[in-house]
């Protein structure tokens, strides 16, 4: 039987991931994280002390990099590199910020198109990133494209990171996430933008039930209930 998939694009600090995980665990689908991959690169690329913007320096690290997807019982998308859970060290603002570099070098797109292809053939996904309705799943059967003004954006961070740095300021949550919009939307390959197809949800003035219900309203009505 073939499979359902949604795509999920948007820029950083939208709400994609929370609106995803909880919309996957109610419409019985799977959740796929695709920034997590960019980040394991992005990771990897800091441990070695390779520059993210070096692409030859990258793409010879590519060969080395083992990456698997694992979900827990609660659904939730863990990643194992090279059999090392690295799901909490991804999170770093410098895994961040490397992951945002390395994923403009076309070898890494390509290195990871593959795997998020075979995930939504394999079942059925939400599958949230930056170009899954443009390039990973040109045939989604619903795209959505979820954004919201940046200051919304860089509180709605803010507040996420504050539990694991409680130092961290609202401007520098803005500055970094200003630089990465611009990053991944002025990019030659892959950049960030809505698929014509796509249906744009702005959350600036949604919280996160209200979001939820526009985002199952989408879905009951491209597939029914
Ligand atoms: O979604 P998240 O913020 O975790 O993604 C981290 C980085 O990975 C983004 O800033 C973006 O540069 C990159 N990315 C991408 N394409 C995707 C998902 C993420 O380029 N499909």
């Amino acid at each position: 039987m073939e499979t359902r998939s949604i795509s999920l694009d948007g820029p950083a600090g939208a709400g994609k991931s929370t609106l995803a995980r909880r919309a996957a665990k109610h419409l019985g689908m799977i959740y796929v994280d695709t920034g997590a991959l960019y980040r394991c690169i992005g990771l990897y690329a800091l441990r070695k002390g390779v520059s993210p913007r070096d692409a030859d320096g990258i793409a010879s690290l590519l060969p080395d990099i083992n990456l698997e997807m694992k979900y827990d019982d609660e659904g939730v998308q863990r990643m194992l590199m090279n059999s090392d859970d690295v799901t909490g060290d991804i999170r770093s603002p410098e895994a961040s910020s490397y992951a945002s570099d390395v994923s403009a070098i076309p070898s890494v797109r390509d290195f990871l198109l593959s795997m998020q292809r075979l995930m939504a053939e394999k079942y059925d996904v939400i599958m949230d990133g930056r170009d899954i309705g443009t390039v990973v799943l040109p045939n989604a059967g619903l795209k959505v494209f979820l954004t919201a003004e940046l200051d919304v954006r860089a509180k709605r961070r803010h507040l996420e990171l504050l539990e694991k740095d409680p130092g961290i300021s609202l401007d520098k949550v803005r500055d970094d996430m200003r630089i990465r919009d611009k990053n991944d939307s002025e990019r030659e390959v892959a950049p960030l933008k809505p698929a014509e197809d796509s249906i744009i949800l702005d959350t600036t003035y949604l919280d996160a039930d209200e979001s939820f219900d526009a985002f199952c309203g989408l879905v009951y009505k491209r597939f029914g209930k």
